[in-house]
Formats: structure tokens, sequence, C-alpha cells
């Protein structure tokens, strides 16, 4: 027998109505806060995420899936949603609309070839947001504001915000060099990925999962003593805003997240309960205000997030979140004697009415078909036998109380009508 690919999922019964009803409720958030949906390519130029996420990024330097396509051409599947983004906002000149910023929002798939293990998969899904065009700090903070939402409509109450500013490019320049020679005694301390970084992208090292817990790594300069006044500000303002919006955080100076293209601030959210393991980052994201310019772009800041859809799960069970409640559907059909085609006729006049409907298609006895209503959890039974065929005067059962109902075929939406509420 074939098997799924290492490190992949089916989606399917209860968690394909769990996800459905997280993407559902992610989207209308989205319309809330004014975010326009966008998709992108499943698989780009190769070059797009080696320029954009940074070719000392692990995603890159060892995580993705590169093939070369039957043109020769070398194409990437997408590890993370930013630089796809980026590239389609630029292809697009979206920079040109009059209703600026551009806000939009995602949720797709995601490929990076890693060691799969609980919370960590090689195809996973994330949905995220990407701001453009606006360097005011209130965008941060409604950024942020995001997940966070997200996560308290969800009921999720051990949520954790970690922010840290990594400053403008002076600044970052001037910390770079700070580490540059905190490091370079105890160069041969540290990990192989480390002595790498420190040559590429020393800021990295700090983001080493090897090297964390050593002593060098906790005495290591703080990004906020090199923060120019200008940084300071910006950082500040961000803090004022969550601040007003009531959002609680934890000023953490070590977080500078993965990727090689983030300034001023970085954030992540952390499922912060006690046993929940160590993949616990629920989202991340930040700032990126020189990304669209090394795409190629017009200069554009920018700043946005990702969350992963797989550990959000995860930290619903943990803790006992029941996405679903009780689910059924409203009426099941039971065609008997030799009624179908009145049945399939009836059966889709309902759910062209909004009724969630289903029938008989087993050709079962009475009985099994009772049994099938019960399974499906279903509200009311609608019996269809030659009686009530030639009658047009349906029978109905309220499948709780056994209550019985006789209704005349024209009456039978108002009848559903004022029983069920229908769902919009
Ligand atoms: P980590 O440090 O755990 O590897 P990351 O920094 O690589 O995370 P991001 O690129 O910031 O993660 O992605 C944002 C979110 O996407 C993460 O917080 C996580 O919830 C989710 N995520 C990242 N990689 C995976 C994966 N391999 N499987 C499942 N979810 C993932
Ligand atoms: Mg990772």
């Amino acid at each position: 027998m074939i098997q799924k690919p290492k490190g992949t999922y089916d989606v399917f019964d209860r968690e394909g109505k769990k996800i459905l009803y997280l993407q559902k409720l992610f989207s209308s958030l989205m319309e809330k806060y004014n975010y326009e949906y966008v998709r992108t390519p499943v698989f780009e130029m190769s070059e797009l995420f080696h320029r954009g996420v940074g070719d000392t990024t692990d995603i890159v330097t060892k995580e993705t899936y590169d093939f070369i396509d039957r043109g020769g051409r070398g194409m990437t599947l997408r590890p993370e949603g930013t630089a796809g983004v980026v590239r389609s906002f630029i292809e697009n000149k979206m920079y040109g609309r009059a209703t600026q910023p551009v806000k939009v929002w995602y949720g797709e798939t995601m490929y990076r070839y890693e060691r799969p293990q609980s919370g960590r998969y090689r195809e996973f899904y994330q949905l995220g947001v990407e701001v453009f065009g606006s360097t005011d700090p209130m965008i941060d903070a409604e950024v942020i504001s995001i997940p966070v939402q997200f996560y308290q409509l969800l009921g999720l109450k051990g949520i954790k915000v970690h922010i840290n500013s990594l400053g403008d490019k002076e600044s970052r320049l001037a910390y770079k060099n700070a580490l540059l020679e905190h490091f370079k005694p105890y160069l041969d301390t540290l990990c192989e990925d480390c002595k790498e970084r420190y040559h590429k992208n020393p800021l990295r090292i700090l983001d080493c999962k090897i090297d964390a817990d050593k002593e060098i790594m906790k005495n290591a300069p703080k990004m906020q003593d090199y923060l120019n006044e200008e940084s300071k500000t910006y950082y500040e303002n961000v803090k004022k805003y969550l601040d007003s919006l009531g959002i609680s955080y934890i000023e953490t100076p070590n977080l500078v997240r993965g990727l090689d293209y983030y300034s001023h601030t970085v954030f992540e959210v952390e499922a912060s309960v006690e046993g929940f393991g160590s993949q616990n980052v629920l989202c991340g994201g930040g700032r990126y205000d020189g990304l669209v310019e090394m795409l190629d772009g017009p200069s554009t800041p920018g700043v946005g997030f990702a969350l992963g859809l797989e550990r959000l799960l995860t930290a619903l069970e943990f803790e006992k979140i029941d996405l679903l409640g009780e689910s059924g559907i409203d009426i099941y059909v039971i065609p008997m004697d030799d009624t179908k085609e009145y049945t399939i006729r009836i059966t889709n006049i309902l759910r062209m009415n909004g009724f969630n409907v289903d029938t008989d298609m087993m050709n079962r006895n009475i009985k099994g078909n009772f049994k099938q209503a019960d399974r499906l959890n279903a509200k009311y039974v609608m019996i269809i036998g030659s009686e009530e065929l030639n009658s047009q005067i349906l029978t109905i059962k309220d499948n709780k109380t056994q209550e019985e109902f006789k209704i005349k075929e024209e009456n039978l939406i108002d009848f559903f009508d004022e029983k069920i509420e229908v769902e919009e």
C-alpha cells in the first residue's frame, strides 16, 4: 500500500471540520480588520526565496523543497508566505493603489524539509497577513493584535506575546558589530551553524536552538542598548498602542526570529501551558522595511505575521476547547416504497432554502434509516412513502421528542423556517 509522505497528514472527519471552522473564523476576522484575501502559487522561482527569505536562514539553507521543472527552471515549494506575497505586491503594482496601506491576508500550505515531530511537519498550514506602505507604529500594534484577538475569540488562555525591536539599519549595524566583538573569543565553542552565522548574519546566532543555554548567549549584548533615538521612539510607540489595546506583552531582548529581513518590531506568540511541548510558538512576525526593495520593488515598508494551524489545534486540544460542539444535520429524508424521484426533488428544495439535508442512498429499510438519522444527529426526520407522495402531505418527526407533524408540501419551508435556525 502506498503511504503518505513523511511529515504530511490527511485532513478528514473532525479534523476537517475544525480546520474549516478556524479558516472561516479567521476570514471573518479579516473582514472586520479590512484585509483583502490573496493567494499566490505553491511554487515560485527558487531565487525569490533565496533573496527574499535569506541565504543564512535554516528555512532556505536546509529546509526548502527545490526542483528543476521540465523547462529547466529552478523552482521551490513555498516555505513561508511573505516572499510570494511581496512578489505579487510588486508584480501587480499594488504600491500604485490610492488606498494605502495595502493590507492582505492568506491561508496556505507551506513546505519545509524538517525532521518531523509533534508540531513540526513537512507540509503545514499557515494563516498570515502582510501590510505594505505604512511606517506608523499603530499598524505594528494592529498586526500583533490580530493573532491575539483570534486566539482570544477561540478561548485560548495560556498565551504569551513576546516582543522585541531590531531597530533601523543604523542601530542594527552597531549591534552587529557589538555581537561580533562579543562572540569572537568564543567562536570555537559555538555550533557549526553559528560559526557560519557569525560571518554572514551574526544576529541569527541569538536564534540558535543548540547554543541557546550557553552562558555566552545569555550575557550577549542587548539590542536595546544599541537602538538609536528614532528606533527607540518607534518601539515605545508600538508598546503604547499595545497598552491601549489592553494586550500584555513580554519584552524579550534575544528574540530575533528566523528570517533575515526583519527590522524594528519582531514578535512571537507562545502557548505557555505546562507540558505543551517544545514546539510551543504558535505565531511569529514583524516588520520588514527592506524586503520589497530587495525584491526589486519600490522602497516600501512592510509588516506581517504567520500563525501555524497545527500547533493551534494542539493548543486548543490541550486547553480542552471544543470547536465543534454538537454538530449534525437539520433534516434526514427517508424514501419508502418507490418515492425516490419525489424524494430527490424535495431534498433539493430544502437544501436550496438553506437547510442541511441528507437522504438515503443505501436502500436501507425503515429501521436502518432511523439509525442513520441518529448517527447523523438529524434534528428532524421526514418520511416519504406512497401515501405522502399521493397526498403531498409529508410526515415529519422531531428526532429528539418523537413528536409527529403532518405538513402540506406547500407549507414545508414555512414549517422548517419556524423550527430551525438557518446559519447565514
Ligand atoms: P520554529 O522556530 O518552531 O521552527 P519558525 O521560526 O521556523 O518556527 P515561522 O517561519 O515564523 O516559524 O512560522 C510561523 C509559525 O508557523 C510558527 O510559529 C509555527 O506555528 C508554524 N510552523 C513553522 N514551521 C512549522 C512546521 N514545520 N510544522 C508546523 N508548523 C510550523
Ligand atoms: Mg523553523
